[in-house]
């Protein structure tokens, strides 16, 4: 997707840093520190982002929103989940999953291992489409260089993909949830595994479904640990 990365994700960011206590001797430049420190590039790129998304009016979405949701979490996240579009609550909180969807979303991520703030959580659409309507195929596409630089930037080992939406704006299909979950997909070039499952909306409406789901979600976790 043309993103470059400019940090290793492997180092933290106190290793970039001084270490503390360290004086600067006055016969000259200390010969053990660090020639250059690189500035913060990951989080002025994600802020730089998250900017543009914010003053975005690339679709009609813009003039009914209270205010974009970006995304959140963990920058440096094994998993990523990617959503359909913010609904009422998160149009008002300018945070995704913080409704009833993302309540049960929560709980299937604790089921899987993760708490919240370990994953980092997307949509495909930044902006609330009126009255929860579906996203039109326009307003996926006018927004969908933002999730793709998310993407590249977030280097995740693994998508989970939720809603029938998200799964086949992400795997370019007509496809349902149905004949969708079950397998491991890739996604762009970098071939990142993704998984499907049915979004937690759906599954509020269709408790039955929760054991599939489940499933799914085992399937996730088998990916991450790199044995599916
Ligand atoms: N449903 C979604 O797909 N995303 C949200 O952020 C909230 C509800
Ligand atoms: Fe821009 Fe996406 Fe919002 Fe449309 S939905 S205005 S493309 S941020």
């Amino acid at each position: 997707m043309g993103i470059r990365r400019w940090v290793r994700r492997d180092l933290p960011a106190e290793a970039l840093s001084e270490p503390a206590g360290r004086t600067v001797n006055s016969e000259g430049p200390d010969p053990a520190a660090p020639a250059e420190v690189p500035a913060a590039q990951p989080a002025s790129e994600w802020e730089t982002l998250r900017a543009q998304v914010a003053a975005c009016q690339k679709c009609d979405l813009h003039a009914s929103r209270t205010q974009t949701v970006f995304g959140t979490g963990d920058r440096n996240a094994d998993l990523m989940i990617i959503g359909e579009a913010p609904g009422a609550d998160e149009d008002r909180l300018g945070e995704p999953f913080v409704g009833r969807a993302g309540q049960l979303l929560d709980q299937m991520l604790l089921a899987a291992g993760f708490r919240r703030n370990q994953v980092y959580i997307a949509n495909i659409l930044k902006c609330r489409p009126p009255d929860n309507r579906n996203p039109a195929p326009q307003e996926i596409l006018a927004c969908s260089g933002y999730l793709a630089s998310q993407i590249a930037m977030l280097q995740p080992k693994v998508i989970l993909a939720v809603g029938g939406i998200s799964a086949t704006s992400l795997l370019e299909t007509d496809q349902s949830v149905g004949r969708l979950r079950g397998e491991v997909h890739n996604f762009g070039e970098n071939r990142i595994p993704l998984v499907v499952t049915y979004h937690p909306a759906y599954l509020l409406r269709k408790p039955a479904e929760k054991a599939k789901s489940w499933i799914d979600l085992q399937l996730l976790m088998r990916v991450l640990r790199g044995i599916a």
